[in-house]
C-alpha cells in the first residue's frame, strides 16, 4: 500500500522548500514533487537573498547556506543611451554580524534548502511532474497524478509552489491564464571575473556586495528594469520586459541585454569576463490585482504561483517563503487540531497573510503596475532621457550662467511633457505610491 502523505507539495523552489520543510520539521509526513532533476535545476533568480524570510525558517542557515556576498550597497540608476543618474547608498552597517541581504546562485542555494527539506523527514521525488490534481465527488482536492505512475497520490492537501506558469492550477480550473500584462519575460547572464578584479572595480572587500537596479531607455520604451549583482566571483547581468510590451515591439530580450552589457556605464564592469550561462523566465508582476484565489477545499497557493512578486522593490524570493512558511503553518495547525482542509479553514492562510509585509506591500503598490505600463513612453523614456540632459546641462561648465541652465532645464521638461503632463504624472505617481 501507497503511504499515507498528511500533505503533498508541488515544486521545490522556495515557497515549495519553505513549506515542505516547515510542515516536515512539525512531524507531518509530507511529499515534494518537482518536476527538475534536482531542487534549483529549472530556477531562475537575480539574485538577492533577503535573510530575513529565511531566519524566520532556519535561523542557523548562514552556517551552512550557500551565500555568495553580503549587501552592502545598493545603486538605483535612470539611464538614458549612453549616461546614468544615479542613487546609491552604501554602509558599513551593511557589514553587521547578520547581513540583511545576500546574493545567491539558484542551483547551489535550492540544492541546499531542499536538503534541509529532505533531513526535515519530507519524502522528494524529483523529475516528476504533477500532471493533475485529483479531486473527489464533491470536488475536494484529494490527491495528485504525476507523469510516472498512473495511480494517484492521494493527502488530505495540496500546496501549489509550481511557480509563475502554474499550470497544475489552470488545469484544474484553480486559477486563470497567465496574462501577457501581468507578467515581464527576463534574461540572465552569469559573467565570471576573478574575485579580486570584482572587489577592484566595485570598491569591495572580502565578501561584500553591490548591486544595481536600472531603469530607462535600456528597455527601449517598454515597461521594464535591468539588474546587475555582484557574486563571489561572477556578475549576475539581466533585464526583463512585460510580455505584452515584448508582443507589441520588433525587441527581443536577448537584443535588448546585448544592449545593456554595450551601455558605456555596464560595459567596463563586465570587461574581460567570461560568460557562462543563460537563461529566461517569467515573472509575475500583476501585483495586488492578479493575486488569484489562494485556497480552496483540500488546497493552497503560494509564491509565483499566486503572484507573490513586489516588482517595486525587486522581492520575490523572501514573498515566496513567507507564503510558504503560512501555508505551511496553517496546514500544521489544522492538522494538530484534526480538522477537516477544507476552504473554510483553510481561509485561516489568507487570513495570516493580511497581517504580513507581504499582503501591506502589495496592497500599497496595487496602482503601480497600471501606471507604469499605461505611462511607459515617459517613465521609460521621456523622464529618463530628460533627467541626464539636465545632469549634463548641470555639470558642463561651459560658460553659461546657471540661472540659464535651470530656465534651459526647466523648458526642456515642459516641451517635452507639458506642464499639465508632468502635473498629472506626479500626482498619478503619489497616488498609487500611497
Ligand atoms: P520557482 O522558484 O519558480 O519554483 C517552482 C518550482 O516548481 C520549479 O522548481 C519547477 O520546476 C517546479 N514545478 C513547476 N510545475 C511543476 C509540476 N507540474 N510538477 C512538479 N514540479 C513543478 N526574487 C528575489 O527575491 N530577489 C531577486 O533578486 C530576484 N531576481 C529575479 C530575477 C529574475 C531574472 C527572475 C526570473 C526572478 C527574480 N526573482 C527575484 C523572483 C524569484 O525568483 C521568484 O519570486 C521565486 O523564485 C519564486 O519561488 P517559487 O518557489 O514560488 O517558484
Amino acid at each position: 500500500a501507497s503511504p499515507r502523505f498528511d500533505a503533498i507539495v508541488v515544486g521545490a523552489g522556495p515557497s515549495g522548500n519553505a513549506a515542505a520543510y516547515v510542515m516536515a520539521r512539525e512531524g507531518l509526513n509530507v511529499l515534494q514533487i518537482e518536476r527538475g532533476e534536482y531542487s534549483g535545476s529549472k530556477n531562475v533568480q537575480g539574485a538577492i537573498l533577503y535573510a530575513d524570510a529565511l531566519e524566520k525558517i532556519i535561523p542557523e542557515f548562514r552556517d551552512e547556506a550557500p551565500l555568495e556576498r553580503h549587501v552592502i550597497e545598493q545603486r538605483i540608476w535612470t539611464m538614458d543611451d549612453r549616461s546614468h543618474t544615479g542613487v546609491h547608498y552604501r554602509s558599513d552597517d551593511f557589514n553587521e554580524e547578520k547581513p540583511n541581504r545576500y546574493t545567491i546562485l539558484r542551483a547551489q542555494f535550492d540544492k541546499w534548502f531542499n536538503s534541509r527539506v529532505r533531513d526535515a523527514g519530507a519524502t522528494v521525488l524529483f523529475e516528476t511532474t504533477v500532471t493533475e490534481l485529483v479531486r473527489d465527488l464533491s470536488g475536494k482536492v484529494i490527491g495528485v497524478r504525476t507523469d510516472r505512475s498512473g495511480n494517484p497520490i492521494m493527502a488530505p492537501v495540496v500546496v501549489l509552489a509550481e511557480g509563475v506558469n502554474g499550470l497544475v492550477g489552470q488545469r484544474s480550473g484553480l486559477r486563470e491564464e497567465l496574462k501577457p500584462d501581468t507578467v515581464a519575460l527576463a534574461v540572465k547572464e552569469m559573467h565570471f571575473l576573478p574575485r579580486e578584479v570584482i572587489e577592484a572595480r566595485f570598491n569591495l572587500q572580502g565578501n561584500e556586495g553591490v548591486v544595481i537596479e536600472a531603469m530607462g531607455t535600456i528597455t527601449k520604451g517598454m515597461t521594464g528594469t535591468g539588474f546587475l549583482y555582484t557574486n563571489e566571483e561572477s556578475i549576475s547581468i539581466g533585464i526583463g520586459c512585460i510580455v505584452e510590451d515584448f508582443v507589441d515591439s520588433a525587441e527581443t530580450p536577448y537584443g535588448l541585454l546585448e544592449a545593456f552589457k554595450n551601455h558605456p556605464s555596464i560595459k567596463p564592469l563586465l570587461a574581460g569576463s567570461e560568460i557562462k550561462e543563460y537563461a529566461a523566465h517569467l515573472i509575475p508582476e500583476g501585483g495586488y490585482r492578479a493575486i488569484p484565489q489562494l485556497y480552496g477545499d483540500g488546497w493552497l497557493v503560494v509564491g509565483d504561483a499566486g503572484q507573490f512578486v513586489n516588482a517595486v522593490h525587486r522581492e520575490g524570493s523572501n514573498l515566496a517563503m513567507t507564503t510558504g512558511r503560512i501555508a505551511a503553518e496553517t496546514v500544521v495547525m489544522l492538522t494538530r487540531k484534526r480538522e477537516a482542509m477544507s476552504a473554510a479553514n483553510l481561509a485561516a492562510f489568507a487570513r495570516r497573510l493580511e497581517e504580513t509585509f507581504v499582503m501591506k506591500d502589495l496592497r500599497k503598490y496595487k496602482g503601480i503596475p497600471n501606471l507604469l505600463h499605461g505611462g511607459k513612453a515617459q517613465f521609460f523614456g521621456t523622464y529618463p532621457r530628460l533627467i541626464s540632459q539636465a545632469m549634463q546641462t548641470w555639470f558642463r561648465v561651459d560658460g553659461v550662467d546657471k540661472k540659464t541652465k535651470e530656465n534651459a532645464i526647466a523648458r526642456s521638461f515642459r516641451e517635452a511633457r507639458g506642464w499639465r503632463g508632468m502635473i498629472g504624472d506626479t500626482f498619478r505617481l503619489v497616488r498609487a505610491w500611497r
